[in-house]
Order: C-alpha cells, then sequence, then structure tokens
C-alpha cells in the first residue's frame, strides 16, 4: 500500500509518515500542492493523507481536480479548519474521511486502516477487460472464458493492469506494486515477467493485450 501524504508543517508531516510506516504503509511526503501534483503524475496511491492549508494552495481544489480525473482510492482530509461547512465541502468533494488537528497517531493510523478495509471490500472483485476475466476472491484468470495458469508474481502484474484500465502505466510504478522496494532496477525482471504474462495470455487471447510505450512502461489494450 502507497500512501501520499501531503503536509507543509515539517515536523506534523514526520510525525504522520512514520506512524503509517509504523503500520508498514509505504508512503511518500510532500508539502505542497504543486509536489503533490507532480507525486501524482509519477506513481500511483492506494490512499491519499491531504492536509487543507497548503502554501500554495488548497487541498480541496487538489482533491477536486483528483477526483475529477478519476482517481477513486481513499482520501482522508486533515486540516485545523475544523468547522462544520469545511468538513461537509471536504465530503462533497469527495474525501473518505475527516481528522481534526490535532490528532493522536493510534487515531490516524485507526482512521487509515479502517478506510483502507472498507475500500478494499467494496472494491470489485471480478475485473474484466478485453476478453480477460480476473476474480480476485477466487483468484483466477481466464481468457476467453479459457483458465489461465499465472504464478503469484504473474497474477499480482496482471492484476496492477487490470486495476489500471486504460492507463499507460511506468515501468516503475508497475515494479513497486508487484514487487515493493525490493526490484533492483538493474535487471530486466519486468521484462521478463511481461513477456511470461504476454505470451500466456496473448497465446488465449489471439491478440496483442499489451503495448509496450517506449522508454515510458506498458498498457493494457
Ligand atoms: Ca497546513
Amino acid at each position: 500500500m502507497r500512501i501520499l501524504i501531503v503536509e507543509d508543517q515539517v515536523k506534523l508531516g514526520q510525525f504522520i509518515q512514520q506512524g503509517l510506516v509504523e503500520c508498514r504503509y509505504t508512503t511518500e511526503l510532500v508539502r505542497s500542492c504543486a509536489d503533490a501534483e507532480a507525486a501524482f503524475e509519477s506513481e500511483g496511491f492506494d490512499a491519499v493523507v491531504l492536509d487543507l492549508g497548503l502554501p500554495d494552495g488548497d487541498g480541496l481544489d487538489l482533491l477536486s481536480g483528483w477526483r475529477r480525473g478519476g482517481f477513486n482510492e481513499p482520501v482522508l482530509i486533515l486540516s485545523a479548519r475544523d468547522s462544520m461547512a469545511d468538513r461537509v465541502k471536504g465530503l462533497d468533494l469527495g474525501a473518505d474521511d475527516y481528522l481534526p488537528k490535532p490528532f493522536g497517531l493510534e487515531e490516524l493510523q485507526a482512521r487509515m486502516r479502517s478506510l483502507l478495509r472498507r475500500h478494499t471490500s467494496v472494491k470489485h472483485t471480478r475485473l474484466s477487460f478485453g476478453g480477460v476475466e480476473m476474480d480476485l476472491s477466487a483468484h483466477t484468470v481466464q481468457v476467453l472464458g479459457k483458465p489461465i495458469d499465472l504464478t503469484s508474481r504473474e497474477y499480482a502484474l496482471l492484476e496492477v493492469f487490470m486495476q489500471n484500465q486504460g492507463r499507460i502505466l511506468p515501468r516503475m510504478v508497475i515494479a513497486e506494486k508487484v514487487w515493493s522496494s525490493h526490484y533492483d532496477v538493474e535487471t530486466n525482471l519486468l521484462e521478463v515477467y511481461m513477456s511470461r504474462l504476454r505470451a500466456k495470455l496473448e497465446s488465449a487471447a489471439g491478440r496483442p493485450l499489451f503495448k509496450t510505450v517506449r522508454g515510458v512502461g506498458y498498457q493494457l489494450q
């Protein structure tokens, strides 16, 4: 699980980061709207902890832009602005929960766990795209109705594509989701797995399913 933390107060940001790392989440901490947008462009996140008062803008504007862009992972808003109006506005713009400052680490951890759990349980357990069917609860894959036998890494790799249909996925984003921090960029492990996955799925589909985007990564097509 990768969580983006957007918080301009240095100490508070580090406190949040430490709390989430304790729960074994992978985190990235940024301090401005501009840096949050840049992080968002280059990486996939499973959740966001978002401060509202930022030096170069309002966290609510970031949130509404992300939701318009189709980002639907959980967002937890943090703010000293704990008036009812702000809270309602944040929730209307698509925040999933709201934690007024000051808060304790345990409360933040509990809220994040609950958000991610709730979100995961309502996520579709069946993903389908272009003849590929993935059943996340049964852990099975079919192509045009034919069962395909995948290793656990191949399965994890396919799931990244199925959860991000139509998106061009940068190689590092895929690698981090599948291999977490254990991925060595010097190796061509991702290419090896991509060619195995292609061999298994595309022969059954009878057509190319993955597009190689030169210098960037791959796209499910
Ligand atoms: Ca702030």
